[in-house]
């Protein structure tokens, strides 16, 4: 008998998450890391293979071709649907061209008739699947995939690397949690349904332990507080030219954006040496404008971590302005009486102040010549026009070190968006964003299948 009650493991299962109302010692991985499993001697040796080379069995029917399974989910992939067996199955079954590609052309004349280069059943697509997932295989092919096309030169080392995450929607369903915070207080968190991996037939009062339907899939909230009950994955791409380099399930998808990129750049760094050579600067969107996770990255990686600005207010500076200006926006940019935005021209130190000046107009002149506001704002006539000091008081929140509001800052941060190309790749091009199976083990195996195909596109593409 389990002495735990489904209700004791609902709280066990919330209080072990990443995203724990307690941290949990040691704490949880931020980042899906599967087991893996080593090859055991008398196993298939590698050079025993090849494409339509099976191993020799002395019993049973002679097995199928791993590469033909293995092109099949890829092509799968290549062909814009899900790699998974039930859509493998579909397009082997019902493309008999694609299906020759793959290898398998034996007809099937009955049910009782069994030759290797037939169609694989679902069974057994589903089969290969499992077990490429639990070994980690997918993986190590996704890591080859990505080193092949880097030690080509298909991929060329860059200085920088950009992250972000995406959210796939998850295939289950969630129940509001309640537990107690450390004040005492009755909070609500969603978690995936209990389950049993058991097929026992009283799973109510059977010994085995309860678990998550749907392990790693968490509330993701988007902006405008949409919410969404799903996965989330961590995407780490080159900038310049465009190209993810790896996509990781995250533990659990609850997880803010600012902790799952310094795991995963680390990994990255230690997956592909090349990369670790060559990158100085990482990219990320204001989820990761945090001092102390800056700091991090210099001491632990080397690196110089540049995020967009997070301003932490939504309300304009009002408040003893310059004359003539109407406001300064959050991000620390004036905006006159007229309407326009001030250009930010440097920082003078002596006094603590941002500098400012008015821009030039289509005509190439200073928009305040003939501004009707210029009795209230610049009111000597020269057609230099308005310039302005801000102090570093007034914009507390702005770093004069890092000022968002420079032309370098804006110049670096122009690599930021390339990475949500990657991820429309990824996403929409070689798959498909709703899941059809439950678990971190099978999100990564499916982030996985949607690379190697990735990478293989870019090879042929180069
Ligand atoms: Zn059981």
């Amino acid at each position: 008998m389990n002495p735990e009650t489904q209700d004791e493991a609902r709280q066990r299962l919330l209080f072990n998450r990443a995203t724990a109302p307690r941290p949990t010692d040691p704490p949880a991985p931020i980042l899906y890391q599967g087991e893996g499993v080593e090859p055991k001697a008398g196993d298939v040796q590698a050079s025993e293979v090849a494409p339509g080379v099976v191993p020799l069995r002395l019993v049973g029917r002679k097995p199928k071709c791993f590469f033909g399974l293995l092109k099949g989910f890829i092509g799968t992939s290549l062909m814009g649907f899900p790699a998974e067996p039930e859509q493998v199955h579909l397009l082997l079954r019902s493309n008999p061209a694609f299906a020759r590609v793959c290898g398998f052309y034996h007809p099937q004349k009955d049910r009782a008739d069994y030759h290797y280069q037939q169609v694989p059943s679902l069974r057994k697509l589903e089969q290969f699947d499992q077990i490429m997932t639990e070994a980690g295989i997918w993986e190590r092919i996704k890591l080859a995939a990505v080193e092949t096309n880097l030690a080509s030169g298909v991929i060329e080392p860059e200085k920088e690397l950009v992250g972000d995450t995406t959210h796939y929607h998850a295939y289950s369903g969630f129940e509001t949690v309640r537990y107690e915070d450390e004040k005492g207080h009755e909070q609500k968190k969603s978690q995936s349904k209990l389950t049993k991996a058991c097929r026992c037939a009283d799973q109510e009062h059977c010994p085995h332990a309860w678990e998550l339907s749907d392990e790693g899939a968490g509330t993701i909230v988007k902006s405008g507080k949409k919410m969404i009950w799903g996965h989330k994955a961590s995407i780490i791409g080159l900038p310049e030219q465009g190209i993810a380099i790896d996509a990781v399930a995250v533990s659990d998808a609850a997880t803010h954006d600012g902790q799952t990129f310094f795991p995963h750049v680390q990994r990255v760094l230690g997956d592909h040496p090349e990369l670790a050579h060559s990158v100085r600067r990482v990219l990320y969107d204001s989820a990761c404008d945090d001092a102390p996770l800056k700091q991090r990255f210099d001491d632990e990686l080397g690196l110089e971590l540049k995020a967009s600005f997070n301003p932490r207010r939504s309300k304009a500076i009002t408040d003893q302005l310059p004359r003539g200006m109407e406001k300064i926006t959050p991000s620390g940019v004036p905006i006159c009486l007229a309407g326009y935005e001030m250009d930010y021209q440097g920082i003078r130190y002596a006094s603590e102040t941002f500098i400012y000046r008015a821009p030039l107009g289509d005509d190439g002149l200073c928009v305040c010549v003939g501004c009707q506001e210029k009795p209230q704002c610049c009111n000597r006539s020269n057609s230099a026009g308005r310039t302005l000091t801000v102090s570093f008081d007034t914009l507390k929140h702005i770093d004069p070190n890092d000022p968002p509001m420079a032309k370098r800052f804006k110049a670096i941060m122009r690599g930021r968006p390339s990475v949500e190309r990657m991820i429309k790749r990824l996403k929409c091009d070689l798959g498909d964003d709703r899941l059809s199976k439950r678990g971190n083990a099978s999100f990564q195996a499916y982030l996985d299948k949607t690379m190697i195909s990735y990478h293989l596109l870019i090879r042929h593409l180069h």
